[in-house]
């Protein structure tokens, strides 16, 4: 049995100790240290029922699914549509019509760039974006405006790294076709005040979509209630497998969509004359899925919701809060991102050292932080660096993790001089 795990609705304190039994590779040692991990934005480690569902799959059940009338591959199809429902009760979609399996958040952005977008927008026409996203939720959007000739606009960030409404109101107007931002900032933290944005951009027409990669793991997502047009997250950063994710699309968005890639399994009659396209979500799942991946993902859901996604948060935010605190009393630190509201993700520079070079030295004593732009080169240039360290937080971390990364620090500060 996984560890915490309670009933919905009922929220408790995380035991993080038994969190943490359920992740086998936090056992790890490097260069004979214990691991401290504070890369989960990056992608998380699985836990013990994820790994377990997997290995049960591929043991007991892996066939193709869906032309199969053998029982493996009608258990393989179950799996895999069983997998679907459960996204679709993760994120309150109406129907599993409406829940795409795709490689990650990437591919999902892709598709709405190349179905959704393409065929619709004009010279004139204008996709609406913030200075904070990641590359996945700009370069898709580049590509798109070259092809139809769409303008790209960029909601401005402050300097606290947030995206004030009214600067965001300010660039929507009736051109506005598109609008895509991300509920949590990866390089920042920041959590955007996403449900009054969607609102705003729907009430000039635009539709809406959410790159959800840093907030499923950390916040209750009810695409409804959000009102979402679209909305696409990773498995892999939510304790799940790599290369499965998901891109949520309204039934009737979905259904107006030309199918994004050919193949097998999108097709329901194929003749060298005429090709007539399945249903949705089949229409959009061209060629053998990611059937572990799938089966993965639920069990990453019901390990999450099992935990209590309430719990998860209020965990990570006081681990964030700490380690803010402590960061923000090393003078050589400066924090990068200070929003009011954030969530799991410290990003910052060390006064006279590159972070990379910061990155390896707190490597040596086993604490793994991300450092780079983080596919965030917009915000970099915003804040005029380089690169920043980025240490995030998921369910199995701990206060001596955040003590371990302040050790870390001070030792790297020796060394620089
Ligand atoms: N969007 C955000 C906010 C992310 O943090 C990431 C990954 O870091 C992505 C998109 C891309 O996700 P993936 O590489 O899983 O497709």
């Amino acid at each position: 049995m996984a560890a915490n795990v309670s009933p919905r609705n009922a929220p408790r304190p995380l035991d993080v100790e038994a969190v943490r039994r359920d992740f086998p590779i936090l056992a790890t040692t490097v260069h004979g240290r214990p691991l401290t991990y504070l890369d989960s934005a990056a992608s998380s480690q699985r836990a013990r029922p994820v790994l377990e569902a997997v290995e049960h799959y591929e043991r007991h059940s892996h066939a193709n699914v869906h032309r199969g009338v053998h029982a493996l591959s009608q258990a393989a199809t179950a799996a895999f549509e069983g997998a679907r429902e459960r996204v679709r009760r993760f994120i309150n979609a109406v129907s599993v019509k409406e829940v795409i399996f795709v490689r990650g958040t990437t591919e999902g952005i892709n598709l709405v760039a190349q179905s959704y977008a393409r065929p619709r927008l004009r010279p004139g026409d204008e996709i609406l974006i913030t200075a904070l996203e990641h590359h996945a939720n700009i370069v898709p959007w580049q590509m798109v405006c070259e092809q139809t000739g769409a303008h790209l606009r960029v909601a401005p960030i402050n300097r606290r790294g947030e995206v004030p409404f009214d600067e965001f109101q300010r660039q929507l107007s009736p051109r506005t076709r598109l609008a895509a931002f991300a509920h949590i900032s990866n390089a920042l933290g920041t959590v955007l005040p996403v449900k009054r944005m969607i609102e705003a951009a729907r009430a000039q027409g635009a539709v809406v979509l959410i790159d959800g990669a840093q907030a499923v793991p950390h916040a209750r997502v009810d695409v409804r209630a959000l009102g979402a047009d679209f909305y696409t997250f990773s498995g892999h950063k939510m304790y799940a497998p790599t290369g499965i994710g998901v891109l949520y699309g309204r039934e009737e968005l979905l259904a107006a969509m030309p199918p994004w890639q050919g193949g097998g399994d999108m097709i329901l009659t194929v003749s060298f004359e005429k090709t007539t396209y399945n249903e949705l979500p089949a229409k959009f799942e061209a060629g053998t899925p990611n059937i572990s991946g799938a089966v993965g993902l639920a069990a990453a859901m019901d390990y999450l919701e099992g935990l209590g996604i309430e719990a998860v948060a209020a965990h990570e935010q006081h681990l964030l809060e700490l380690a803010t605190v402590e960061l923000g009393r090393m003078p050589q630190i400066e924090l990068v991102g200070t929003a009011a509201h954030k969530a799991a993700v410290l990003s910052f520079t060390m006064k006279g050292v590159h972070a990379h070079d910061l990155g390896t030295i707190l490597d040596a004593d086993g604490v793994a932080v991300r450092t780079g732009h983080h596919c965030a080169m917009p915000v970099m240039t915003f804040f005029g660096l380089p690169a920043t360290a980025r240490a995030s937080f998921a369910c199995y971390n701990t206060e001596e993790d955040v003590a371990r990364l302040v050790r870390a620090l001070e030792r790297a500060r020796e060394v620089f001089g």
